[in-house]
């Protein structure tokens, strides 16, 4: 099987990421070289803004910021809370409307908690009551609206799961508000165009510069700190879309890149990226320092910690982002930049992803065209991981996908292939079980040839079957597929084989001489 192709750089990017104007370009750098008003981008994952507790972590960590740099702050919902609200809706449309008024009854609930806990009794505190109330209702109408109908539409999807980010970012600016420090809370809609796409909406970086620069410069001149929800935009018309799940780092980089900012800090609940998922490899430690690259791969492959999109946004300006633990804000972090440090070929981290095989059965699946085709049909689809396959035999050709996306894909594949099933040159297209893909990443895997040896014994030593490998077409990543119950294993395994529990001494070792 093929490997995806090398993250593209922004300029060469399916998306809207527009180079910037020459004049932009040398005001972002002159700005960046302004010391005394850097401007840094600080964004809290779901978990930092979970409850009252942790969100008193974050206001202290925005005051400190606030000191030193013009900050913009961008906010998750809290924890869980875009779940339950897409389930709400789901449930509505399937017109079980008696559980989406449970979930948005408990929301309301927790939600009126938090900002008593963190908000003394005031005028802020009831004017933030009434403006959650109107979110609220706004949620409970559109899935009436969508009871009724039967139908739940990705528009009104977006508005509902968005409902998350927009109490959030209320509450903690009033509770910032409570301690003294000048901030507004701003819906993206009024900062970040995107197309409607909704549910994996793209942006447009032009129209986003011109609107931050008219909405947020001014505020920031003024020493006010922005608050932002998360995860949104809007198309020209106004309409509410969503980025994708997990989508608020995204939207933290593309601010940080309209607004020419001179960093990001992306606060979650782990030390930085590490060298692995430390829920599945206890034993995995912090990366320093990563490049742009190697970064994206391990997103673009299963590595929760970052949206997959996140770094496009920067990657024209270099702007670093950093990943740190806002429950833990002593330790540094990962620094994420462009060229990161040189990790001398070696494997730097290892990831998963789930993944589920499509096979195209009959001879007319094994032209030499096939290949070429089923791929423009699936990537119209996903930017998820999926790679092509060797076929097993000399009549069948396997793909590999994302199982979010395996129904669409088998459906897309029927079509741009009709034809050669209508005649039965293809005699079907089945989708298999659920796989795993385990992917090691390194910049400039010079010595590929040796770590596929050394990953294939080590496994096979094991008895962990590799179902298939991927060709290499970069130099930064090598994956395979195996059993899903296989994943953890080999991810536990292959951590050890390559020592990546060193890799912290060895990096601060080349930092120092
Ligand atoms: P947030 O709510 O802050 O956006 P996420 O849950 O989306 O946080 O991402 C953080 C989680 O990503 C961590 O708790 C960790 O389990 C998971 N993760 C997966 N791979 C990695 C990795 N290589 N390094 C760090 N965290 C990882
Ligand atoms: N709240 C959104 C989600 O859960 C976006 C985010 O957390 O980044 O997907
Ligand atoms: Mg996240």
């Amino acid at each position: 099987m093929h490997s995806k192709p090398k993250p593209r750089k922004a300029a060469e990017s399916a998306f809207n990421f527009l180079p910037a104007p020459a004049h932009h370009r040398a005001a972002q750098k002159a700005s960046r070289a302004t010391p005394h008003r850097p401007l840094h981008v600080l964004k809290f994952g779901g978990t930092s803004v979970g409850d009252a507790a942790c969100i008193e972590n974050v206001l202290r960590i925005i005051s400190s910021a606030a000191q030193k740099t013009q900050a913009v702050v961008v906010v998750s919902a809290m924890a869980g809370v875009t779940n339950q609200l897409m389930s709400a809706a789901a449930c509505a449309a399937a017109g079980n409307t008696a559980q989406a008024a449970t979930i948005f009854q408990e929301l309301r609930l927790q939600h009126q908690r938090v900002a008593g806990a963190l908000i003394p009794a005031s005028a802020d505190r009831r004017q933030l009551t009434h403006r959650m109330r109107t979110l609220f209702n706004e949620g409970e109408y559109l899935c009436q609206a969508a009871s009724l109908a039967h139908e739940l539409t990705p528009q009104m999807l977006d508005s509902i799961a968005s409902l998350g980010e927009r109490l959030s970012a209320s509450l903690v600016a009033t509770a910032l508000a409570a301690r003294g420090l000048t901030c507004e809370a701003i819906t993206a809609t009024e900062l970040i165009a995107t197309d409607a796409n909704y549910g994996a909406a793209n942006p447009c970086i032009e129209i986003t510069r011109q609107l931050c620069q008219a909405r947020l410069a001014p505020s920031l001149r003024h020493g006010i700190i922005p608050v932002v929800t998360g995860f949104i935009g809007a198309t020209p018309e106004g309409t509410l879309t969503t980025l994708g799940r997990g989508g608020s780092d995204y939207s933290a980089t593309i601010l940080a890149a309209a607004l020419d900012a001179s960093e990001v800090t992306i606060w979650t609940d782990v030390n930085g990226v590490l060298t692995a998922d430390p829920r599945l490899v206890p034993e995995a430690c912090t990366i320093p320092e990563i490049s742009y690259s190697e970064a994206s791969d391990l997103a673009h492959f299963g590595a929760k910690v970052l949206h997959p999109k996140t770094l496009q946004p920067v990657m024209q300006s270099d702007i670093p982002v950093w990943i740190r633990n806002s429950f833990a804000p002593e330790n540094s972090g990962t620094r994420i930049s462009p060229t990161g440090t040189a990790s001398r070929g070696q494997v730097k981290a290892i990831t998963t992803s789930e993944a589920q095989l499509i096979t195209l059965h009959g001879p007319a699946a094994v032209v030499p065209e096939a290949p070429s085709r089923a791929k423009a049909a699936v990537s119209a689809l996903c930017d998820g991981p999926w790679v092509t396959a060797k076929p097993h035999s000399r009549s069948e050709f396997l793909m590999v996908v994302s199982p979010a996306i395996t129904e669409r894909a088998a459906l897309a594949l029927r079509v741009e292939f009709a034809e050669e099933l209508a005649e039965q040159r293809i005699d079907r297209v089945s989708i298999g079980s659920v796989l795993a893909i385990v992917t090691l990443v390194g910049q400039a895997l010079h010595n590929l040839a040796e770590i596929r040896r050394r990953t294939l014994a080590a496994l096979h030593h094991r008895q962990i079957k590799v179902l298939a490998i991927a060709e290499q077409s970069s130099d930064g990543n090598l994956s395979m597929l195996v059993a899903q119950q296989d994943a953890n294993a080999a991810l536990t395994l292959l951590h050890q084989e390559f020592q990546l529990g060193e890799l912290v001494s060895e990096e601060l070792a080349v930092k120092t001489f």
